[in-house]
């Protein structure tokens, strides 16, 4: 016995810690990846039930916006990343300071969580991203009536769309943000896409080939996502290049999910930029050489960066809770969808569903955009996840 605890010490000896702040779907699936790998998994997150609870070594309650709950948990550990931004940057620069690596570094955390300073840094940086004002409260916007139409983003809080909202003309003043925001310019979008990038301590890069969004016209969301996106080489070029650009002035190791627009005029915006892994990514994990969690783990524990090419096209789509249900989560309709050929279910776990909550995703692989579009499509009405 006593040989055994030797041995096992002796292993863990060779193991890194690595922690991870927040406990979400993004963690979870960095956790199946971990299990690859010679490292010893650590998670801070208040929710004991969250999906990444049962899939790491240690999990430590507690609050990831709390300095001294990031700090505890951080000190022990070799190495911390994260899965969310709303983090305690105070706490994770003094762990940065007593010498844990800090992947991405907490000052493009900071800079990239406030969406002012985000802007502020593409316009020092002359990264191309759409014209802005900063107000700090809904009086101000009076004082821009020739900026409209704008969108309005809030510098912090925002997330998957909430805080963002568009704001058409002086009669639409009174639904602004009470609180500091970005008035950004419309663009007249043609294309979303995000492209995700790693970039390792050494500062070489590896680039995923750009995803393509499309979204639902009449109820303007995210209906499926698609790889490679369809776009000419000039403009891949582009993309690449702007994306590739802006993450190297980061001064950061890490992963970082970059969101573009092309305009009617093929004009490349950045929109904005996540400085982790994302929902953008999620068919790397079946489409790509290596998967987005895989390159940030390998960032983060110091081994080569993966082959980021594809294996083949694919179309992801994520399972959002059904309106009008808000409970024990069922799903409808899986064992259908899994039935499908080149179909990959992920169900993150969460025991609770509620109208809009993330719950899944479905990747499909095949020949042609068009088949696995149209699965991905089919696939969206199939499967339901209600309570
Ligand atoms: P979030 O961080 O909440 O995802 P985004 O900044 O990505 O917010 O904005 C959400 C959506 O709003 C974008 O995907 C895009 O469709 C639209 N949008 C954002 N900024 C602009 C803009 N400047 N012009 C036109 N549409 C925009």
């Amino acid at each position: 016995m006593a040989f055994i605890d030797y041995l096992h010490r002796a292993i863990l000896i060779l193991m890194q810690k690595a922690g991870i702040l927040g406990g979400g779907q993004l963690g979870r699936m960095l956790l199946q990846q971990a299990a690859n790998y010679p490292v010893e998994t650590y998670v801070l997150e208040n929710d004991p039930q969250c999906p990444s609870a049962h899939l790491c070594h240690h999990f430590v309650q507690g609050n990831i916006q709390d300095f001294d709950d990031v700090l505890r948990f951080g000190k022990t550990l070799d190495v911390i990343t994260i899965e969310i931004e709303t983090v305690n940057i105070d706490a994770l620069e003094e762990l940065e300071k007593g010498g844990v690596k800090i992947i991405p570094r907490p000052a493009v955390v900071r800079m990239i969580k406030n969406k002012i300073r985000q802007k502020a840094f593409y316009k020092e940086h002359h990264i191309p991203s759409p014209e802005f004002l900063v107000v700090n409260n809904r009086q101000e916007l009076q004082d821009h009536l020739s900026f409209l139409p704008a969108v309005q983003k809030l510098g912090e809080g925002g997330y998957d769309g909430r805080g963002v909202q568009v704001l058409q003309h002086a009669g639409e003043l009174d639904k602004g943000f009470e609180a500091p925001s970005v008035l950004e310019k419309m663009v007249d979008i043609k294309k979303e896409i995000a492209v995700i990038i790693g970039i390792n301590e050494q500062g070489e890069t590896a680039v995923f080939p750009p995803v393509e969004m499309v979204f639902d016209p009449e109820l303007n969301l995210l209906d499926y996502q698609i790889c490679p996106a369809n776009l000419s080489a000039s403009l891949l070029q582009k993309i690449e290049s702007v994306a590739s650009g802006l993450v190297k002035q980061f001064e950061s190791p890490g992963l970082f999910a970059v969101e573009l627009f092309v305009d009617q005029r093929d004009e490349v915006w950045v929109n904005e930029t996540a400085p982790r892994v994302h929902n953008s990514g999620h068919h790397t994990i079946e489409a790509n050489q290596t998967s987005q969690f895989d390159l940030l783990w390998r960032i983060l524990l110091g081994y080569p960066l993966g082959k980021t090419g594809l294996v083949s096209c694919s179309a992801m789509v994520n399972l959002i809770g059904q309106p009008g249900y808000s409970g024990a989560a069922r799903y409808s309709g899986l064992p259908e969808v899994m039935a499908m050929e080149g179909a990959y279910v992920h169900v993150y776990g969460k025991k609770q569903t509620k109208p809009g909550r993330k719950m899944g995703h479905v990747t499909f692989l095949g020949e042609s955009p068009e088949l696995v579009s149209g699965k991905a499509q089919a696939a969206k009405k199939m499967l339901q996840v209600i309570a």
